[in-house]
């Protein structure tokens, strides 16, 4: 067995996701990703389970990977307890390891989503958070929501929001002592590296591809990758 798939069947997601596949297509029936696009997870399962090292590295580099909402829709229905969303998982913490995410347009999207969900969670605890969506960034929410910005403690306080503030209810502030448990987990469980693996090798292809690159949102690499 080659090291790259010795390295996939480590992986506990792995373990818990994939115990063997009948190929019978109830998770592709029920996903709502498959419904939408051409993915399919019981294509995915179907070749993981050949524990083939040039199938898998077809399958790290390509955008199918990243097609999968995480929703696990298919946990609740495969006949034989496999989780599809946990072998995408396993495939994508791969696929960011080894650099192959590079190589597909899906994947050079990662850096956007880890400076922006990403690290939102890791500032705020909120993977999407008011201070952080302007209308540069999301045109859809139109001219109502720059005034909303420039006015929002009043209009949080009056809708009864808790923004800011160390008390219970929305938009509270999330105390330190719980994000220094959340940045713990991140360290812990190799989404930190994970992290610094984006930025490097985006900054590697950027390099390579004459793309300007800087950290933040105003780098052209991060504008492109989230634009297009
Ligand atoms: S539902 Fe389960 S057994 Fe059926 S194709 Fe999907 S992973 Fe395989
Ligand atoms: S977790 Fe992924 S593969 Fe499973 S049903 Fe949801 S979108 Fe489909």
């Amino acid at each position: 067995m080659s090291k790259l798939v010795e390295q996939l069947k480590a992986d506990f997601r792995m373990v818990e996701g994939l115990k063997a596949c009948i190929n019978c297509g109830t998770c592709t029936a029920i996903c709502p990703a498959a419904g939408v696009s051409d993915y399919d997870p019981r294509v995915v399962v179907d070749t993981v389970q050949e524990y083939n090292e040039e199938s898998l590295i077809s399958l790290l580099k390509s955008d199918t990977i990243w097609r999968c909402g995480e929703c696990l829709s298919c946990k609740t229905r495969c006949p034989r307890d496999n989780v599809p969303g946990y072998v995408i998982q396993a495939l994508r913490s791969l696929s960011i390891d080894t650099g192959y995410f590079m190589e597909s347009e899906q994947g050079r999207k990662q850096l956007a989503l880890k400076r922006t969900i990403g690290e939102h969670i890791l500032q705020y605890g909120y993977c999407v958070y008011v201070d952080e969506v302007n209308t540069e960034m999301y045109p859809e929410q139109g001219p109502v929501w720059d005034w909303l910005q420039k006015n929002k403690e009043q209009v949080l306080e009056r809708v009864g929001t808790s923004y800011g503030k160390e008390q219970s209810g929305a938009l509270r502030k999330i105390p330190e002592e719980s994000m220094s448990n959340l940045k713990k987990i991140f360290d812990e469980t190799g989404a930190t590296e994970r992290f610094e693996k984006i930025e490097e090798y985006a900054k590697q292809y950027a390099r390579q591809e004459g793309i300007g690159f800087d950290s933040g949102k105003q780098c052209e690499y991060f504008k492109k990758m989230y634009e297009e």
